[in-house]
């Protein structure tokens, strides 16, 4: 079979661009060499937001395309993302009030903003936010931004995109791509069997921080591809404060931090910018990152913040566009897509960049760039569209968990209302039936075999690490000796799996 479009890449913009094709229309194939959203795209400071600090780099264009999506995204899924609010405390030796206050100015305004409330200024003296904080803040401004559950928003597309007839592949690698006459030949090695050869009419390049070794290692271009790899690392600590708000803290170089309550127990501290050589795959924070995070924190706190109170530390490369900019913090945010191959060549479209924020509409860009090759294709649809689970007003949250509670009372409410959190209005799918606890099957910590299986028969999920990490962050919730019953639960599907492909 012919397919038109070939991706490579299931991190968020492979599969924003997977569901919005599909949803016009055209045969969609895509490839992830691991799990969805193994890559960047589970390792982001999780925010839906325009971005304050990119006004000051007049990254006019993107901050306003972003603080718009806000709220489209906030209506798609309104189970996986919700309305934070950030508490920037005045710092005297940095940047002065006239300049943030202009700032937030433009944020309010720049972009279409109905929901999220507005900017005021905080008493850093009387409000709640102040406590935590040393007395010499006294003034602050509190802002709004969204939060979103970043791995699930992409298995979310994922799924949305099988739904209208897209084929995802995960655990499966692209390895070359030729150009043939009208189209690709494209050489994909899944994971334990033997490779395939599959034809498309358009190859897109979506392989993130990989981008310019697909151009390279599978395509075999000679020119470099002008991608900068910037590392941004986070670390989870135990939680630093009571209340909801969170933190933008500016530092003495310019750049900021985000201090974000997180999972209940925890405060999520990021992020840092560090250029990047080399694989891609796997990066760590380094001590340095470490210690520039916890002295950035508790430039502000009352309470240092220290090493003994990290639980956690994750990072991620950035894919950004090689504008030139000399420091890693200045490279362009903004994305940049690069159609290649001359009259009558297959044509190859490479995604460099882009937030999980502007997804939707880099998708859209795609399909313009594209559309000249698929004249039936559909017209834009996704603004108005929401994610599988997230069919309901993003103000009926607690309303409908608490329906779901009342419903499942055989479970504890906390898990009921993160079961909500992660599937909305297809979390009953995973209930069907179910009576009493033990209908669920066995349990690992709050997680329960229907969960499980549901995972398994629509999202992807092969590990237990693909669960404990990405579908959800358990990982920080379940004891050592849970997360290794789940392993060995999980262990022999992946062993079935792979002796039933071995024989057959
Ligand atoms: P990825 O998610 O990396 O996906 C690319 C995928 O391609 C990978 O999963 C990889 O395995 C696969 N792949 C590569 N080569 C092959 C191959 N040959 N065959 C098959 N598959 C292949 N954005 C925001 O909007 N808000 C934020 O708060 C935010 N914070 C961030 C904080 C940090 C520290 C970082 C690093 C980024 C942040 N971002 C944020 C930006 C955002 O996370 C990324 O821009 C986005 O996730 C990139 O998605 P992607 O799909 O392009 O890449």
């Amino acid at each position: 079979m012919m397919y038109d479009l070939f991706i490579i890449g299931g991190g968020i913009n492979g599969c924003g661009i997977a569901r919005d094709a599909a949803g016009r229309g055209l045969k969609v194939i895509l490839v992830e060499q691991g799990d969805l959203a193994s890559g960047t795209s589970s390792a982001s400071t999780k925010l839906i937001h325009g971005g304050l600090r990119y006004l000051e780099h007049y990254e006019f264009r993107l901050v306003r395309e972003a603080l718009i999506e806000r709220e489209v995204l906030l209506k798609s899924a309104p189970h996986i993302i919700w309305p934070l609010r950030f508490v920037l405390p005045h710092h005297r030796g940095l940047r002065p009030r006239p300049l943030i206050r202009l700032g937030l100015f433009l944020y309010d305004h720049l972009g279409g903003r109905k929901i999220l409330p507005p900017t005021r200024s905080v008493d850093l003296r009387k409000d709640v936010t102040g406590e935590p904080l040393r007395e010499e803040f006294v003034r602050g401004y509190e802002y709004s931004d969204c939060w979103v559950e970043d791995a699930r928003l992409v298995v979310l597309n994922a799924m949305d995109a099988k739904t209208r007839g897209a084929e995802i592949r995960t655990r499966t690698k692209c390895t070359s791509a030729a150009r043939v006459a009208g189209g690709w030949n494209l050489t994909i090695s899944p994971k334990g069997r033997k490779d395939e050869v599959v034809q498309a009419k358009v190859l897109v390049n979506a392989a993130g921080p990989w981008v310019g070794d697909v151009l390279s290692s599978v395509v075999r271009q000679n020119e470099s591809a002008k991608v900068r790899m910037v590392k941004g690392s986070h670390i989870v600590v135990d939680r630093l404060y009571d209340h909801d708000r969170c933190y933008i803290f500016q530092n003495a170089d310019g750049r900021i931090c985000f201090a974000i309550p997180y999972e209940q127990n925890f405060t999520l501290i990021g992020t840092t910018d560090e250029d990047h050589k080399g694989d891609p795959g796997n990066p760590q924070i380094s001590d340095s990152e470490i210690e520039y995070l916890l002295s950035a924190t508790s430039e502000y706190l009352k309470k240092s913040v220290t090493r003994s109170q990290v639980r956690w530390t994750y990072s991620g490369i950035r894919p950004l566009y090689d504008d030139g900019a000399s420091k890693a913090q200045e490279a362009t945010r903004d994305y940049v897509l690069k159609l290649d191959g001359s009259t009558g060549e297959a044509p190859m479209l490479s995604v460099f960049g882009g937030k999980i924020t502007t997804f939707r509409k880099l998708a859209e860009s795609v399909m313009e760039k594209i559309g000249p090759f698929f004249p039936q294709a559909g017209k834009p649809w996704t603004a108005q569209a929401s994610l599988p689970g997230g069919d309901f007003a993003y103000d009926k949250v607690d309303t409908l968990i608490a329906e779901l509670q009342r419903k499942y009372s055989f479970l504890k409410p906390a898990n009921v209302a993160r079961i909500f959190r992660a599937y909305g209005t297809d979390a009953e799918r995973m209930f069907d039936g179910a009576r009493f606890s033990k209908d669920m099957g066995q349990f690992f910590g709050p997680l329960s075999e229907r969960e499980i299986d549901y995972l398994k028969d629509e999202e992807w999920v092969r590990e237990a690490d693909d669960i404990l990490w990405r579908r959800s962050k358990l990982g920080l919730h379940l004891s050592a000796d849970e997360q290794a019953a789940l392993r060995g639960f999980m262990r022999p599907v992946a062993e079935a799996k792979r002796s039933k492909r071995a024989k057959g």
